[in-house]
């Protein structure tokens, strides 16, 4: 099923987007998107809809240097652990809602991630254990002033701007992350390509070391990171992150009026 929120005729309605006589639509569910949905009857053409971010999330936990090759371009080894570090929920922005530069920054970087989306609430979850508490999988970018996140030797200010952390298009509860494709695009050119097998700490991992420290809610986000390839993004621009099997998940970038 791939789960979604969609700006309604009267409010926000959390959606299951279908194929129906070969047109995609979304089909607006009774309550909350957690466990087996019940429908409202309500159906919109996805076409004329627009797609807000699919979740809401307590929090999104992100993972630092889980490809070997992304730690190697930031000048260092991937950690023996996972080092885990939080976006606030005020940076989730849905797609085609433009990314903001800060003045303060000269530098923001896109991160193209695969993000899992939790869909019960648990603490200390064995590796073995963790497919039974995600909701489903989405895609991420984990948008980064660069220039102070090197400057404060700690990732809050730079991670943690307003429209930092775009999701979406939607939840897919069905997605295998074993092996996927992930590519970043920057106005169209190829920037990050390299799949899902390559992570270091796979998915069960990282949801045991992160369920160690903290309760995961329903709808919890965590970023599971970046293979190489990240670089800077400027007013204007457009970047798109694709996982294979998942989809787009594309946002234009503007400079802070
Ligand atoms: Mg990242």
């Amino acid at each position: 099923m791939r789960l979604g929120r969609i700006a309604s005729p009267d409010g926000v309605a959390f959606v299951s987007i279908e194929e129906q006589d070969g047109v995609l639509v979304a089909k607006e569910i009774a309550e909350h998107p957690f466990g087996t949905p019940t429908f409202t009857g309500r159906t919109w053409p996805l076409a004329d809809v627009r797609l807000l971010a699919p979740i809401l999330a307590s929090k999104v936990i992100c993972i630092g240097k889980n490809y070997a090759a992304h730690a190697a371009e930031m000048g260092g080894e991937a950690p023996a652990d996972p080092v885990i570090f939080i976006k606030p929920n005020t940076s989730i922005i849905g797609p085609e809602v433009s990314i903001v530069r800060p003045p303060s920054s000269q530098r923001v970087d896109y991160e193209g991630e695969l993000a899992v989306v939790i869909g019960k609430p648990c603490k200390d979850v064995p590796a073995a254990k963790a497919a039974s508490v995600i909701l489903g999988y989405t895609i991420a970018n984990d948008v980064t002033a660069r220039d102070h996140q090197q400057a404060d030797g700690q990732w809050t200010r730079g991670k943690g701007y307003d429209t930092f952390c775009p999701l979406g298009p939607w939840i897919d509860t069905e997605f295998d992350p074993a092996d996927a494709e992930l590519t970043t695009q920057l106005d169209g050119e190829t920037k990050q390509h390299s799949r899902t097998s390559l992570m270091i700490h796979d998915i069960g991992k990282i949801i045991e070391w992160i369920s160690r420290v903290m309760t995961l809610l329903p709808g919890d986000v965590i970023l599971t990171g970046t293979p190489e390839g990240v670089g800077p993004m400027t007013a204007g621009q457009r970047v798109s992150v694709t996982i294979s099997g998942l989809g787009t998940l594309s946002n234009p970038v503007m400079d802070k009026a």
